[in-house]
């Protein structure tokens, strides 16, 4: 079966792929009897195949041309994979410890090969919701924006260097339209995809709406997000965008990536851990109020950072 153009995959068409495609079978040692596929699933936009032999393991992801969660009414350039595929190879490059290895990149079939990050890997967001303490994270998060942030900005690149990737960045126009469209404009309007605990919050959103003082704020943040390209930035650095163990922390699903300003991933990243916090009271168990641990994470994640970012410099 040729794979020449756009389809796709389903578990029985991706063992013809990964049959047909060298750095792919070579990674489970081209035995394909005892192979197990599983789609996972549980990504907005994606479709996520985790793929285990005998000898060896990755992970396919492919993207579709419209937004999964969503279905075919949402239409969504399938090229986001190149974006995506481009953005993991460039912060691998920066910052191998926290960022999964790409092993396989098909453009034709919007089709990413990289590392299964194995159990106990988990989403980060999982994790805060069962209350893990996880205490390396905050100096392997404070590495990976520290780094990916740091070397791909004009601190550390010539103008040409940042002018070209700029250029190459902006293809994924698709992608930034949504952050601005969901991040910025949507949740300030009434609009068909906002949703809240209803009736409950009613009070809480219609106030957000008629804040003007809020939305002018909000704009202002919106011009800097659409202007300024300051370094290669994840583009959805929440806490569903890391998986962890204890002892490792990894960044994966950068297909928002662009060269934005860096507050937008170091604010994304801190206001989920926020979020996280005021949502322990909700999960914490009696004589655990779980409060603590963010706090002190949240204070080392700022200073790590800091101290990361400022000794690139000298
Ligand atoms: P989407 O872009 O659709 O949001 P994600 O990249 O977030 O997709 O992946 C969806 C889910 O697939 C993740 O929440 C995670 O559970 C799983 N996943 C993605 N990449 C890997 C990986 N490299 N190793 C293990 N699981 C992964
Ligand atoms: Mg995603």
């Amino acid at each position: 079966m040729a794979f020449t153009e756009f389809r796709p995959l389903d578990d029985k068409s991706l063992l013809e792929y990964i049959k047909a495609t060298p750095s792919l079978s070579s990674k489970i040692g081209n035995k394909f009897d005892d192979l197990t596929i599983k789609e996972v699933g549980d990504g907005n936009l994606n479709f996520v195949y985790i793929v285990v032999g005998t000898s060896g393991s990755f992970v396919i992801k492919q993207a579709l041309p419209y937004v999964r969660c969503i279905g075919e009414s949402w239409p969504m350039t399938k090229e986001r994979a190149y974006f995506e595929a481009l953005a993991l190879k460039e912060h691998g490059k920066l910052c191998p410890d926290h960022v999964p290895e790409v092993y396989h990149f098909d453009r034709t079939m919007s089709l990413i090969g990289m590392r299964y990050l194995e159990p106990p890997h988990i989403i980060l967001r999982k994790g805060l919701i069962a209350g893990i303490k996880y205490p390396l994270l905050a100096e392997h998060m404070s590495e990976f924006m520290a780094k990916t942030l740091f070397y791909t900005s004009l601190l550390y690149r010539t103008t040409t260097e940042h002018k070209r990737n700029v250029a190459e960045f902006c293809g994924n126009v698709e992608l930034c339209r949504l952050t601005e469209q969901v991040v910025f404009s949507d949740p300030y309007k009434v609009s068909k995809f906002n949703h809240w605990t209803s009736p409950y919050l009613d009070r809480d959103a219609e106030a957000v709406r008629e804040d003007n003082t809020l939305k002018l704020e909000v704009a202002g943040l919106k011009s800097m997000f659409c202007e300024r390209a300051q370094a290669l930035i994840h583009g959805d650095l929440h806490t569903g965008s890391v998986m962890v163990t204890p002892n490792s922390t990894q960044v994966i699903d950068p297909e928002f990536a662009f060269y934005g300003p860096m507050g937008f991933d170091i604010g994304a990243f801190v206001g989920n851990l926020i979020l996280a916090f005021f949502a322990q009271d909700g999960h914490a168990a009696e004589g655990n109020d779980r409060k603590v641990c963010l706090c002190i994470f949240l204070s080392s994640l700022c200073f790590h950072s800091l101290f990361l970012f400022s000794s690139y410099w000298v």
